[in-house]
């Protein structure tokens, strides 16, 4: 399919970008990697009249650590989270997952600003940055604001950022010694989307969970925190038992639409399973 006409505008600057999407108003789109934005135009389930490309404004990519924190652009495409050293010693978790997104060539194109600001309960970086504390840091005509990852995902393709904002950066910080971390996705082939999936972050002192995150991809219609399964882990021992009520409190909060992948039955008890798999994982790299 061909996509719909559209007027095309390559800005290279944050505040020419924003004056554009202030301009135009809400038949202008912007685009990133177009990994999601193209097919869905390609199929005309979105037809802007205008497209603001974001490709040539330098400031919106690359990885870089300021103090406790890593800083990452979000025009950062997800092969650079994967060769970031920065991001390997400090926080493992984003490119370990980022080499199960979708495959090579979306990945040499498509950004975790895109991953994220499209809403897609499908797509792996909601809940990867849930687990990991980010703050997601976001530009309008007003200014700068930065909201916690946590909240920002509403519902299918809904987020709390304005129509004219742009998501400039993700703030992520840094793993604490004896942090360990995991994320565990079940898809039916290479390149394809969750069937279900778990993040997982944990912290142990003494051999007790002092620090847990739990979050879903594809198991609702936006990424979930399983908030009471963290509670089943904060303070206690891990054994299969507190492995086993934590994972049936993840499945107590899934909500996943029934598609080609399964059915919500199916899908409730993979997500267990996956966070099962996670908590093991992430518990024997917490040394
Ligand atoms: C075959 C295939 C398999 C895939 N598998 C996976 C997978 O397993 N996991 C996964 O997570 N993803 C997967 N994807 C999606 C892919 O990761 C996309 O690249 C991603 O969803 C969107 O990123 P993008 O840079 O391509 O954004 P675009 O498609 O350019 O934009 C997506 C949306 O976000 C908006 N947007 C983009 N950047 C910004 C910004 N900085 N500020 C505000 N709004 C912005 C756009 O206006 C648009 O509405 C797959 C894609 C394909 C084609």
């Amino acid at each position: 399919m061909i996509p719909a006409p559209f007027d095309y505008h390559a800005p290279t600057s944050v505040a020419d970008a924003i004056a554009l999407l202030g301009d135009l108003g809400p038949d202008a789109k912007l685009l990133a990697g177009g990994h999601s934005l193209l097919p869905m135009m390609k199929l005309r389930f979105a037809n802007p009249a205008h497209l603001i490309d974001l490709n040539r404004i330098p400031e919106l990519r690359g990885i870089r650590e300021d103090g406790d924190m890593v800083v990452i652009g979000a025009m950062t495409v997800e092969n650079d989270l994967i060769a970031s050293k920065v991001l390997q010693a400090r926080v493992p978790l984003l490119p370990e997952a980022a080499k199960m997104i979708a495959d090579p060539q979306v990945r040499n194109r498509g950004t975790i600003g895109g991953d994220i600001a499209h809403g897609d309960p499908g797509n792996d970086h909601p809940a990867l940055a849930i687990a990991v504390d980010a703050r997601f840091v976001l530009q309008g005509p007003k200014g700068l604001r930065t909201v916690a990852a946590d909240g920002f995902f509403l519902g299918t393709y809904m987020t709390g950022m304005a129509e004219d904002e742009i998501l400039v950066a993700i703030q992520v910080p840094a793993f604490k010694p004896r942090t360990g971390s995991a994320y565990e996705k079940l898809k039916r082939k290479t390149g394809d989307w969750a069937t279900a999936a778990a993040a997982v972050v944990l912290r142990l002192d003494g051999g007790v969970v002092s620090h847990a995150r739990i979050a879903l991809t594809n198991l609702a219609p936006m990424a979930l925190r399983a908030n009471d399964a963290e509670a089943a882990l904060l303070g206690k021992p891990l054994s299969a038992a507190t492995i086993a009520d934590a994972a049936a409190k993840a499945m107590a909060i899934c909500d996943p639409a029934e598609d080609l992948r399964g059915d919500p039955e199916y899908k409730t008890a993979m997500a267990g399973q996956m966070v099962r798999r996670a908590i093991a994982k992430a518990a024997a790299r917490c040394q």
